[in-house]
């Protein structure tokens, strides 16, 4: 366990515990690797990460499973896309062409989706192309986008699993997983169909979770969808 600017570290896995990676404190201890993406931060802006993406960045980017809990506004986007966009980009190295589409980020609303989706477009590199699926847009439209190809698919559950029985989508490449705000969309009731979109991606994927709370419906999720997962909050774990 270790603490820094508040942030909490903890590896969920049971027995032989992994040392936690440092924290990344600037943008280049992160992705001094990745120009692109060191461009896209440029121009956004930001001075640091937040503490919250100094502490998830290198532990994603070892390509281990996440759950980052902390209240809204503290940066957690961005902790699961710039390890997404890297993992899409330049994994799996060598010969082996990248399958799409790749990411597949599960919200609970359609104003998270087309807010992640607008992340995506300003931050992404390498070309990668996003499409968002959500209830109440229009489904043939959305069926055609993913036609198209796509690389990243942002989507609630509902729609996201009408479009999966109906053979619309295919979640068999999917290698990078996260579920954004799981808390909400254990909620709004959204976990049968979270299980039945889960039984379609790939089990040797990466996954990253995020929510505000950490109740035992969101610990039973976890415990359920990732693989030995470190856990990174700020403050208590206090429900
Ligand atoms: P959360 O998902 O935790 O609610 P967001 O990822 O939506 O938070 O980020 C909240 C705001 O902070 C966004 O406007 C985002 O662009 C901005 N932001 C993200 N990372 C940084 C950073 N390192 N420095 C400054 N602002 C940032
Ligand atoms: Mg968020």
């Amino acid at each position: 366990r270790k603490e820094n600017f508040n942030i909490m570290c903890d590896d969920l896995k049971e027995d032989e515990k992994r040392p936690v990676p440092n924290p990344t404190c600037t943008f280049g201890d992160a992705f001094q690797c990745y120009p692109e993406v060191m461009e896209n931060i440029k121009k956004a802006g930001f001075q640091k990460p937040t503490p919250i993406q100094a502490q998830a960045w290198p532990i994603v980017l070892q390509g281990i499973d996440l759950i980052g809990v902390a209240q809204t506004g503290t940066g957690k986007t961005l902790c699961y896309l710039m390890p997404g966009f890297i993992h899409l980009n330049f994994q799996p190295t060598g010969k082996e062409k990248r399958n799409r589409p790749g990411m597949l980020v599960l919200t609970p609303t359609r104003e998270l989706a087309l807010q992640v989706q607008g992340e995506c477009s300003k931050y992404s590199c390498g070309g990668l192309r996003s499409v968002c699926v959500y209830g109440g847009g229009d489904r043939d439209k959305q069926i055609e986008d993913l036609r198209k190809g796509v690389d990243v698919i942002i989507a609630t559950p509902g729609r996201l699993n009408d479009l999966q029985m109906n053979h619309c989508v295919n979640l068999k490449s999917i290698t990078y997983l996260v579920l954004d705000e799981a808390d909400k969309m254990l909620d709004m009731g959204f976990e049968p169909q979270i299980m039945k979109i889960l039984l379609d991606v790939r089990p040797d994927r990466q996954t990253v979770m995020t929510s505000a709370t950490w109740p035992y419906s969101v610990r039973r999720l976890a415990q359920s969808y990732l693989k030995e997962p470190m856990i990174v909050y700020v403050g208590t774990l206090d429900i």
